[in-house]
């Protein structure tokens, strides 16, 4: 099987399942009690924190563990929400889910600022939006496309005006370079198990001096910032993976060598299949994501070809009760109808070989001219995947 859905999360590294299997195994003490292996599993904790502080450039206080990406925005924005005054909150319209609906929740309108046709943050639009706007929240890299934007100019805009910003930098993390100085934002959000660390486990970024107000109340852990006991062993595999990321810098051999192979994969597509199109930047664009548009095929019946063929991806578009439609990252780049119906994301990790990025080429190449021929419409009787998910990854 070759997995080609790396957007939707990565396999862990051997060394973070090493570094938490004596948490799995012995680490069973509760982080705020008052004896030994407490204290043990309360430094394992201020260690993996010292190091997610590091790898994205903070200070440790500024790092708040959470259960994930999810969590991490709906806590960031829930704390500008309270704290700051009247006015709208501003969102690109390309967010994730989880900025989408947990900005729907508060207590103020929300305004959508637009893309470009390549899937970037219009800024002079979203500078316009400023005027009234009391919060900010700016994707690093769309989860769909893997264009990245502009949070640096963003950022700056909002500082201009004292406007809090925070940044949803899940699908950014661990594939390019990440600074919170940077990228100048107050909030930032991160889930490990994007990056080759563990599921159910994140980070909150909070630049010091911003007020906070938790979203999970209860006891103190976190410095009061979130309650709950810490999950150890998933904090201990974050600073793994963050340490890692550290040791080998922003643009180290893998990811070069996934770019090449993402690169490949895509030229030979376009070489050897007419109709096919790519979706958004390719010059701002994470280093591992193909979003394409193939001409005369439905992104249901592909994905089911492909899936019995051994290629797992993910359809590069909303999916509802069996149905594909455009979805609201494609809409708001202009994609709709067919073009949007038959679009698939291809998303590599460092795990990936050179060899599977071309015999998946290969795959797609053969489904596409069934589909296109007849010869492979209709689905796959019994297959065992449901082409939609239950989600948005
Ligand atoms: N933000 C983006 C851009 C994502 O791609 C995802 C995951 O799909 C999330 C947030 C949510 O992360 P998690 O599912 O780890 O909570």
């Amino acid at each position: 099987m070759i997995h080609l859905d790396a957007n939707g999360s990565t396999a862990m590294l051997p060394e973070v399942l090493e570094a938490m299997l004596p948490w799995l195994r012995d680490g069973h003490a509760n982080p705020s009690g008052a004896y030994q292996s407490a204290r043990l599993a309360r430094e394992a904790i201020e260690e993996a924190r010292a190091k997610v502080a590091a790898w994205i450039g903070a200070e440790a206080d500024e790092i708040v563990f959470t259960s994930g990406g999810t969590e991490s925005v709906n806590t960031a924005l829930h704390s500008m929400d309270r704290l700051v005054g009247a006015g709208t909150v501003v969102v690109s319209a390309i967010e994730h889910s989880a900025v989408l609906r947990a900005a729907e929740d508060l207590t103020r309108p929300v305004k959508h600022a637009p893309v470009h046709a390549d899937g970037r943050l219009d800024l002079e639009k979203f500078q316009a939006l400023l005027s009234g706007a009391a919060m900010v929240s700016i994707m690093a890299a769309n989860n769909e496309t893997g264009v990245v934007q502009p949070v640096h100019e963003a950022a700056a805009m909002a500082r201009e005006r004292g406007i809090p910003i925070h940044s949803d930098v899940v699908q950014l993390a661990g594939k390019a370079d990440l600074n919170v100085r940077h990228l100048g934002v107050d909030f930032l959000s991160l889930s490990a198990h994007k990056f080759h660390g563990p599921k159910g486990v994140g980070a909150l970024y909070v630049r010091r001096g911003i007020r906070f107000y938790p979203l999970m109340k209860g006891g103190t852990q976190e410095n009061a910032r979130r309650a709950g006991t810490e999950n150890v062993p998933g904090i201990v595999g974050l600073g793994a993976i963050a340490a890692i990321l550290t040791n080998r810098g922003a643009e180290h051999g893998a990811l070069r060598v996934m770019r090449v192979m993402r690169d490949s994969f895509e030229s030979k597509l376009l070489q050897e299949l007419p109709g096919v199109t790519v979706n958004g930047s390719t010059i701002h664009r994470l280093p591992n994501t193909s979003h394409l548009s193939f001409e005369g095929c439905e992104a249901v019946e592909l994905i089911q070809l492909l899936d019995q063929a051994g290629l797992e991806c993910s359809a590069g578009s909303a999916c509802m009760a069996g149905k594909i439609r455009p979805s609201h990252v494609q809409l708001a780049m202009g994609i709709d109808g067919a073009r949007g119906r038959g679009s698939l994301r291809f998303s590599f990790s460092i795990l990936n070989t050179p060899a599977e990025a071309h015999n998946a080429a290969e795959i797609v190449i053969a489904a596409v001219n069934r589909l296109r021929d007849g010869t492979g419409r209709g689905g796959v009787p019994g297959l065992r995947t449901t082409v939609c998910g239950l989600g948005e990854t």
